[in-house]
């Protein structure tokens, strides 16, 4: 493992991410405090605008409490579709850079630009290139991103952290430690509140203090690994590489039957009882993903599979045994079937399993995934805060709140400027959901044979 002497690893996080894609769509909210997150009674704040952080409010906090402190702010549910579209330009600019790059999550990567294109990766000149990226990115996609850069993944990170908001931080490659001995050890990773309580009592409270205590003094507190890995890290000294690798999870299970089988309404069952178990899977592990595939073995054993993405990760067995019941749909087997397998993947943890159940009642689930013609099909018409619609008379717009009957929209889009508020019946024909993102339902098949 080679220990970098230029600033060549470079840290991208996008601002109050998904507030400020909801800011960038909606003019009204602009300047004003927005938070995002699960709006029903146990709901926590995902995101929350600079402008309501200045009210206390935090990612990981009750929506309650972030009610109470910040009353004035608009309450939204995320629109996952239009994160995952930003998210895509700005991976793609991070690419442009370099091929090896490493995302954390939606809004924050790693990029390894010595493994680009070779070039001058001094400080003035990584300087350069993150300024351009910024802009890029801004360009772009409307969003703004702190970058930092320094020759290790905990330095860069640091950096893009110290430049929030809006901001660039490149660490002078000699300096790191000057940088991170002021720094409270909570800003190494892998210090939770545990360890930060028990290196206090050793009069531990900056990294500074951590250089001081010996290897065998940190193993003997919190163990070998972490007690070795945190008296490395306070010294900088980091050499995890950036790595591109994601492990492509995913989660399936499939059953094979001693005949052929050719009952649709069996196989419907049966494909209902697969996805059941696929998402007690995916539930017992803590994921949910946005990928199903139908996997379908014919008589002549033939293999076809096929899938729908939709923009929303999902781990209810209702969401994943309609699509899957939709893909089967497609397949013709009337001549039998000898094997059934669903399978999740494009698997995520999301801290916030409730970000989508943005009403009250126990039916709360995520938003149809497809298109509106689920949401019809199921004579379910929900209008959550913050989602897409469109008016036959009144055009685009975004749902503000709705009940006793009525719904509220704001008709305003991101190029319009502020729009007009306006009440309208729950019900109103012409009222349409919008799901914003650019294809939201795709079907693809393999070859047959091919498994
Ligand atoms: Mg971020």
């Amino acid at each position: 493992v080679r220990v970098r002497t230029e600033p060549s690893v470079l840290h991208l996080d996008l601002d109050a991410f998904y507030a400020a894609v909801e800011q960038r769509d909606k003019p009204s909210l602009r300047g004003r405090p927005v938070i995002v997150g699960g709006l029903g009674p146990r709901g926590v704040v995902s995101t929350a605008s600079y402008e309501a952080r200045r009210y206390g409010v935090r990612s990981a906090m009750s929506m309650s409490e972030a009610r109470r402190r910040c009353p004035h702010a608009a309450f939204l549910a995320g629109r996952f579709g239009a994160y995952h579209a930003a998210s895509d330009v700005v991976m793609a600019a991070l690419r442009d850079l370099s091929p090896l790059v490493e995302p954390l999550s939606l809004d924050e990567a790693f990029v390894d630009l010595a493994a680009g294109p070779p070039t001058d990766l001094s400080s003035a000149r990584v300087r350069s290139i993150g300024t351009a990226l910024r802009s890029n990115i801004r360009e772009r996609t409307g969003l703004t991103a702190s970058v930092g850069a320094a020759t290790s993944k905990l330095l860069a990170k640091i950096a893009s952290e110290q430049a929030k908001p809006d901001g660039l931080a490149v660490v002078e490659p000699g300096s790191e430690l000057d940088v991170l001995r002021p720094l409270p050890v909570r800003s190494l990773w892998g210090v939770g509140p545990a360890t930060a309580a028990r290196l206090t009592r050793l009069g531990v409270s900056t990294v500074g203090d951590l250089a001081r205590i010996t290897e065998i003094e940190l193993v003997g507190l919190l163990g070998d690994a972490h007690g070795r890995s945190l008296y490395r890290l306070a010294r900088a000294d980091d050499t995890r590489p950036v790595s591109a690798e994601r492990e492509s999870k995913s989660i399936s299970v499939e059953d094979t039957f001693d005949r052929d089988i050719t009952d649709p309404a069996l196989l419907s069952a049966l494909v209902e009882r697969l996805s059941a178990r696929v998402a007690a899977r995916l539930s017992a592990t803590g994921l949910s993903g946005r990928t199903v595939t139908l996997k379908v073995r014919l008589y002549d054993f033939t293999t076809l599979s096929r899938s729908a993405t939709f923009p929303a990760p999902t781990d209810d067995p209702t969401v994943v045994s309609r699509v899957a019941g939709r893909l089967l749909a497609d397949v013709d087997t009337a001549a039998g079937i000898r094997l059934l397998g669903v399978g999740v993947s494009g698997l995520v943890e999301w801290v916030q399993r409730d970000l989508f159940s943005a009403v009250d009642s126990p039916a709360a689930e995520q938003p149809a995934p497809v298109d509106d013609h689920t949401t019809r099909d199921r004579g379910l018409r929900r209008w959550v805060p913050g989602m897409d619609v469109v008016h036959v008379q009144h055009g685009p717009g975004w749902v503000w709140g709705s009940g006793r009957g009525r719904v509220t929209v704001r008709f305003e889009t991101a190029d319009s400027g502020p729009g007009p508020v306006r009440t309208l019946a729950e019900d109103d024909p012409d009222l349409t959901a919008r799901i914003a993102s650019a294809s939201t339902f795709s079907a693809s098949s393999q070859p047959p044979g091919a498994d």
